[in-house]
């Protein structure tokens, strides 16, 4: 089982665009992966697109995935994170990427009130709390489900 850290004695710079990135092997293969001038970068992020949906990563896998994928996002090499999409502020509301922008008009197109939600739902998967946060809350069709039968 190859470690998560692998140190060695002198600074690895990145093949594609000269970037020092330190001692740590395995978080320079991280960037070097995901570096911009990577010529293979949009096989990486299929593979790694891939990787992120399969279902039947042990335990291990799964972690050592787990911690690559932060140490990209820290540095910002993570090809998937909030970082690469774009913010788009619309009556107040930071909204993530362009899907939730035209949702967000959609919503007001029909006169649906809507806003960020505040809650986030707990549930577990596999054995493993998570929290999944809803894009919008639907004002309205809250108040429906409150509305006393006829
Ligand atoms: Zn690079």
């Amino acid at each position: 089982m190859p470690r998560i850290t692998e140190p060695t004695d002198f600074p690895i710079k990145c093949r594609f665009c000269g970037q020092d990135l330190g001692t740590n092997k395995v978080s320079a293969g991280g960037h070097v992966r995901a570096c911009k001038q990577n010529p293979n970068l949009e096989k990486t992020k299929a593979t790694l697109a891939k990787n992120a949906h399969l279902r039947s990563q042990s335990k291990v896998t799964r972690e050592k995935l787990s911690k690559i994928a932060s140490e990209m996002i820290a540095r910002g090499t993570w090809p998937f994170s909030y970082k690469d999409r774009r913010i788009y502020e619309y009556r107040g509301v930071k909204l993530h990427g362009s899907w939730e922008l035209k949702y967000a008009q959609f919503l007001d197109r029909f006169d649906i009130k809507w806003e960020r939600p505040k809650v986030a739902f707990p549930y577990q998967f596999r054995g493993l709390s998570k929290k999944y946060t809803p894009d919008f809350y639907l004002l309205e069709s809250d108040k429906s489900k409150v509305t006393k039968p006829k």
